[in-house]
């Protein structure tokens, strides 16, 4: 697993922050204008200009976030200009009992999200934890026995305050003239530029934008911590993991994952925790003429994070997926033997004498790879390219 913590990434969650806080605090304004009119603090009468009016929403979403409060037959799960000032004069036969009872803290609830959009948005993932459990102490009715968020305010509220369905469709939202530079899946991962699955650094996850604007490729995005379960963190820069689709949906799935048990791609890669090694099965994949040979990540026994990189090995299946690549390690053998052990030496004081190659170069020329730990995300299997031949003794 590589390292995405770089000296850009704090720069990078401001333009994330500056990017969706907009939209959020639309739908969060909504949320806090609505509980506004449950409490009295606002009249009925007023609910189609408070609730319309004031907000840069499409009116059409805006049904939508008030149908979240009630318990509305499905055909009718939006509510309408026409019909808010009856559900709001009526509010016990319309909106969802939780939301009457506790009408005074869900406003206070939505205000303190609003508070700490930043964090919510930039925060570290120990930081995001923390804030998760303080909100939840704070405002206990939110919370049920399992200590997820309670229902309808989990699946319905907070996951379209935080809307990663939104955030992740190039064509999501119709762009405006005040919004016009709205940001999304395709900008951040042009921003974050990490070519290379970060889980498993085999495959290619370029972010393709056409001329015109629409995203044509680019990396899934992981949510470290299940975005079901966790809905604050569904638009988290340090929750949002650029990763190719099988070890995002295929092998990690919706599985909760923490940070006392896996490590997270930005506290940490496997670096010099975890080196790849190989084990010759017959003599011939010895002496590199044959593939049938075992690759698998070696734990360095003194680790401290021994524990969690063992549970992202077999989480992403790292060994029995790094075996397929035995082609690649018989080269690397081979080289070794045809050049007796001096195959980048020769690249850079014999072959190309005249070009003066850094070792970096002919490492690449040698290799067809990066060299160091700073670049391994523009290759796949650049870890595991620099390990072996590290071990083979080639550099
Ligand atoms: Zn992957």
């Amino acid at each position: 697993m590589l390292k995405l913590k770089n000296e850009r990434s704090s720069i990078i969650a401001e333009k994330h922050f500056d990017g969706v806080r907009f939209y959020i605090n639309q739908v969060l304004e909504y949320y806090i204008n609505a509980f506004e009119i449950l409490i009295g603090n606002k009249s009925p009468s007023d609910a189609v200009f408070i609730l319309y009016n004031n907000s840069y929403l499409d009116a059409n979403f805006i049904n939508t976030l008030g149908g979240k409060l009630c318990f509305m037959k499905r055909s009718e799960k939006k509510i309408t200009k026409l019909k808010i000032i009856e559900i709001y004069s009526k509010p016990n036969i319309y909106i969802n009992n939780l939301f009457i009872v506790h009408k005074a803290g869900f406003k206070l609830f939505f205000e303190e999200l609003k508070t700490n959009l930043k964090l919510i948005i930039t925060g570290s993932p120990k930081e995001l934890l923390l804030f998760q459990e303080d909100i939840k102490t704070k405002f206990p009715f939110v919370k049920e026995n399992n200590g997820l968020f309670k229902e309808p305010l989990r699946r319905l509220l907070l996951q379209s305050v935080f809307n990663y369905n939104k955030f992740s469709n190039k064509q999501g939202l119709p762009k405006s003239s005040i919004r016009s530079d709205y940001w999304e899946r395709y900008d951040l991962a042009k921003e974050l530029n990490v070519n290379t699955c970060a889980y498993c650094n085999r495959v290619y996850t370029f972010t393709v934008i056409s001329e015109s604007g629409i995203g044509v490729i680019s990396p899934t995005i992981d949510h470290f911590f299940d975005k079901a379960k966790n809905p604050l963190f569904a638009l988290s820069f340090y929750n949002l993991i650029p990763s190719c689709t099988n070890c995002n949906s295929i092998l990690k799935g919706c599985k909760e994952l923490s940070l006392e048990d896996y490590v997270h791609p930005y506290l940490g890669g496997f670096g010099g925790h975890a080196k790849f090694n190989y084990i010759p099965l017959d003599v011939d994949s010895l002496i590199g003429e044959s593939v049938n040979l075992k690759v698998f990540i070696d734990l360095d026994e003194l680790s401290p994070i021994n524990h969690q990189i063992k549970n992202n090995i077999d989480l992403f299946q790292l060994d029995i997926i790094y075996t397929q690549h035995g082609d690649q390690v018989r080269e690397l053998i081979k080289k070794k033997i045809m050049s007796n052990n001096r195959y980048i030496e020769i690249l850079r004081h014999e072959t190309y004498k005249g070009l003066s190659l850094t070792l970096e170069e002919s490492y690449r020329l040698a290799f067809g790879n990066y060299y160091s730990e700073s670049e391994f995300s523009k290759r796949p299997l650049s870890k595991m390219i620099k390990d072996l031949v590290e071990r083979l003794k080639m550099i």
